[in-house]
């Protein structure tokens, strides 16, 4: 039995993270590169233990999916890197063997319950259980499911204007994780403007970390959440909004979308589900003066 982890009730929903992987001793160098060491070591007293290793050097960094159920229905948002992809000029995300699946189950839910698979966007870490392979083919894992990728995504990642090396780390996913998915007639598009999606979703552009990356609010009786992708990729950043990490693709775009979510999620008391920040990947951003703050939840 895996660790479950916390069960929140949000909006009329519950949202319960589903755990790929745990990322551990990563420089913040790497993720940040444009950040001076002693500009991370300003920050560190604000984060939290669960932020860094025992070294409180390096950073920990989470890799799972959120499950939500409505009353209606069971909805997935990102779905981690995968088993078995072939990513060579990535080998953290190279041939994995992952018993994820396993971990829905102990949530609840067997693949074929699942009603919508939404990706923020189509990046290496966020689309890989999209498909299993079996018998060598590349086939949608959630079969009775629909997909919804941004528009712009696909447009994007279907085209050499991608194969670039901002873009290295996810060469390939488009083919093995996304393609088998539209083949099979299960995708939908959301245009770049966004917009309500079932009866309590509201998809809300926020590109730059990607070039369509959209993250989704869920909003009921004066209650929110957002699920934000990688608008953020570790608490430095509601700290630091100002900092992109190496694999933000269109720089500016990015940070003006970070600040927006933050301003969102502190005005609208929104619980914050992150994709990448460890612990339970859940909180609150709250504002003091000028600055952001983090708190789990
Ligand atoms: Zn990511």
């Amino acid at each position: 039995m895996s660790d479950l982890g916390k069960e929140y009730h949000i909006a009329g929903a519950t949202v319960r993270k589903v755990q790929e992987q745990y990322l551990h001793h990563v420089p913040p160098s790497f993720l940040y590169p444009t950040a001076k060491s002693e500009e991370i070591k300003a920050l560190e007293p604000a984060l939290a233990l669960v932020d860094m290793d025992e070294d409180r050097d390096t950073l920990v960094v989470s890799i799972h999916t959120w499950l939500v159920r409505t009353p209606d229905h069971v909805i997935l948002i990102d779905t981690g890197s995968g088993n078995d992809k072939e990513r060579p000029s990535n080998p953290i995300f190279h041939h994995q063997a992952i018993p994820f699946l396993d971990r829905l189950r102990d949530a609840g839910i067997e693949p074929e319950e699942v009603d919508f698979v939404v990706n923020t966007h189509l990046h290496v870490d966020h689309s890989g259980w999209n498909t299993v392979l079996r018998d060598g083919k590349w086939l949608p894992t959630f079969q009775n499911a629909r997909y919804i990728f941004p528009r712009a995504e696909q447009k994007y990642y279907s085209s050499v204007a991608s194969h670039n090396d901002a873009n290295m780390h996810s060469l390939g996913v488009y083919e093995d994780s996304v393609r088998p998915v539209i083949e099979a007639g299960l995708a939908d598009f959301i245009d770049c403007t966004g917009g309500p999606f079932l009866d309590r979703f509201t998809f809300l552009p926020t590109p730059g970390h990607s070039v369509g990356h959209m993250s989704v609010l869920l909003e009921l009786d004066n209650e929110a959440a957002i699920f934000g992708g990688d608008v953020m990729n570790h608490p430095v950043q509601v700290g630091r909004p100002d900092l992109n990490t190496v694999f933000c693709e269109f720089p500016d775009q990015a940070v003006q979308s970070r600040r927006r979510v933050l301003e969102f999620a502190v005005n609208n008391r929104a619980t914050y589900f992150s994709t990448h920040f460890p612990g339970s990947s859940a909180g609150y951003v709250t504002r003091e003066g000028e600055k952001f703050r983090w708190t789990y939840a």
